[in-house]
């Protein structure tokens, strides 16, 4: 029988993510100081605003103050910049989450570029970014943090080592790059226009997959005891018209080669949402007094 990939276990980083987002909170509050994030929505689907909703009541579930500055489901570009700014100015709030999707026509990149740096706790402007390209690993996006996360819990020295990155996304695939690069790791990022995908993730030692395609990494597209980080959610409907969330990774065939999986879901999203509770009161500590 094949040997099986170790399970890399996203709860498990998550809760060390979460204490050390409890330490800092008890820092915050030793100075005196409070942690408020405002989460901008302009969205009238329901399974939008169930997200935002979830996502503050995780916030509050950390001890984090967070409220919904909810905007109409028509809101322009410009009330959504206006709402944005208010925030920027109101010294209470320390950190902004920009839920999407925003209303159609709107530019997400122009919104992001309004918040501004200190309180952009999601890693989106290009400020943080750039800080990302400059080896500030927790600048960048809260999943492209994640995938190093899961990647630094296997314990593996990636010095020198091959990393393949599918998906050439803001949010994952560029700054897991950048982050892989400071790390002094030799890195290909994939992308749609790749040819050969295949030959590329075949020289993995460390793969990461941000497509956002189901299963579209199958087993044989695996190197032996490779890492695989599979940061892909995807919604299918199987031949038995069961409803499941699958990654970008076929499981089961990859856990059966690599040498530590991450499983979806249990991976790479809880770690998601501790980094940015981190972020959150990170954020919160280093704002000005
Ligand atoms: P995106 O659609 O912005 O980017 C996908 C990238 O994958 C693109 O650069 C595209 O060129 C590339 N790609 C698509 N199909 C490909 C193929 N067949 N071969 C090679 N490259 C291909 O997506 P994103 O926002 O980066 O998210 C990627 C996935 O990660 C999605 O499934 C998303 O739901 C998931 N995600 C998970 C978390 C988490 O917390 N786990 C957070 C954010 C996104």
């Amino acid at each position: 029988m094949a040997s099986q990939a170790q399970l890399i276990d996203g709860k498990v980083i998550a809760e060390k993510i979460r204490q050390e987002a409890r330490d800092i909170l008890a820092r915050v509050r030793a100075e005196g100081r409070n942690v408020h994030v405002a989460v901008v929505s302009a969205s009238d689907d329901p399974a939008s605003r169930m997200y935002v909703a979830r996502q503050c009541a995780d916030f509050a579930a950390a001890g984090i103050d967070a409220a919904v500055r909810e905007l109409p489901g028509g809101a322009t570009e410009a009330e959504v910049i206006d709402a944005v700014e208010g925030l920027n100015r109101d010294g209470g709030v320390t950190g902004i989450v920009l839920a999407l999707p925003l209303p159609g026509g709107i530019d997400v990149r122009r919104v992001q570029e309004r918040i501004r740096p200190s309180k952009d706790i999601e890693g989106v402007h290009p400020q943080n970014l750039g800080m990302t390209a400059l080896g500030r690993q927790r600048a960048g996006p809260s999943t492209a943090q994640a995938v190093i996360e899961a990647i630094d819990a296997t314990g593996i020295d990636v010095c020198g080592k091959e990393a393949v990155i599918v998906g050439r996304s803001q949010i994952v695939g560029k700054p897991v790059a950048l982050m892989l690069i400071e790390r002094r790791v030799t890195v290909t990022v994939c992308h749609t226009a790749t040819r050969d995908l295949a030959g590329h993730t075949r020289r993995a030692e460390i793969l990461v997959a941000a497509a956002g395609r189901p299963e579209v990494i199958t087993g044989d597209m695996i190197r032996e005891g490779a890492v695989v980080i599979d940061v892909g959610i995807n919604r299918v409907t199987r031949p038995d018209g069961a409803r499941r969330t699958v990654g970008d990774v076929e499981f089961e065939a990859a856990r059966a080669r690599a040498g530590w999986i991450t499983p979806v879901p249990g991976g790479v999203g809880p770690v998601t949402v501790a980094v940015l509770l981190r972020s959150a009161v990170s954020a919160a500590l280093a704002a000005d007094r």
